[in-house]
């Protein structure tokens, strides 16, 4: 990425974050024994790749040093030899530990592979609006994806890597536990049902994961290019939040 991308980039996060839109995490203060990265901060272009994950200086919740160390593991993995050399940064997720909504997503763009955040670029926008028309604010959602690396060219994600980072999203939905994960688009919903049924065909039904319910609906990039389809997402999400007692 050249150096007015990344610069436009950043001012495009500073301008979410002071919307409220995203949360960029602050660099923490010096620390003697212990001055770390945040996997996640925005890192001027040409940063090298991350190896630490930052500690926040408040008491630590289970959950939250549950996710610490899954992050510090995603950020370390090579496991997809291809996507970890390519990287600029693993996109873990981001949200509250204890969202009661999750949106599970397919793979960082270059937007978030610059960023480290999910869904920051074009579609994480329009993402931003679904969870805004569904009453929510951005960060009382967690947002997440299958992959955490960004496959080059923005390619669909192969199988074999899908499988290397089933483990990471598995546990991500097991420590936040949340009551409702929204599945977007193909990928998502068949990594996560570990089904081959069309995305088509997986709408309007309820599934569960876990103790969670799982609805699954187009992906914010296909509404870019189908935009008749925001209707379909509509009543999906509109589906979820009626069931969670909020009718829209
Ligand atoms: N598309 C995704 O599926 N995830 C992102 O984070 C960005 C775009």
């Amino acid at each position: 990425m050249d150096r007015n991308h990344s610069r436009a980039l950043r001012q495009r996060l500073e301008s979410l974050a002071a919307a409220g839109v995203i949360q960029i995490p602050k660099a923490p203060g010096p620390r003697p024994a212990d001055r770390r990265t945040a996997a996640n901060e925005v890192r001027p272009s040409g940063a090298t790749r991350p190896a630490t994950v930052s500690i926040p200086d408040e008491p630590e919740t289970d959950r939250v040093r549950d996710l610490r160390i899954l992050h510090q593991q995603v950020a370390d993995c090579t496991a997809c030899g291809e996507l970890a050399a390519a990287r600029t940064t693993t996109v873990f997720g981001a949200g509250p530990p204890d969202a009661r909504i999750c949106f599970f997503g397919e793979a960082p763009g270059a937007d978030e592979d610059a960023s480290g955040q999910p869904f920051v670029g074009r579609a994480g926008q329009l993402l931003t609006k679904i969870i805004e028309a569904c009453s929510l604010r951005r960060e009382d959602v967690y947002i997440l994806n299958v992959l955490k690396c960004r496959p080059p060219g923005n390619r669909p994600p192969e199988a074999e890597e899908i499988a290397n980072c089933r483990r990471y999203f598995e546990r991500q939905f097991e420590v936040i536990s949340p009551g409702y994960i929204c599945c977007l688009g193909t990928t998502a919903a068949q990594s996560l049902l570990q089904t081959v049924e069309p995305i088509g065909k997986l709408r309007k039904r309820w599934f569960t994961y876990g103790s969670a319910k799982v609805i699954c609906t187009y992906h914010p990039s296909y509404l870019l290019r189908n935009p008749a389809a925001k209707r379909d997402v509509w009543d999906d999400v509109r589906m979820m939040m009626a069931d969670m007692g909020v009718e829209l």
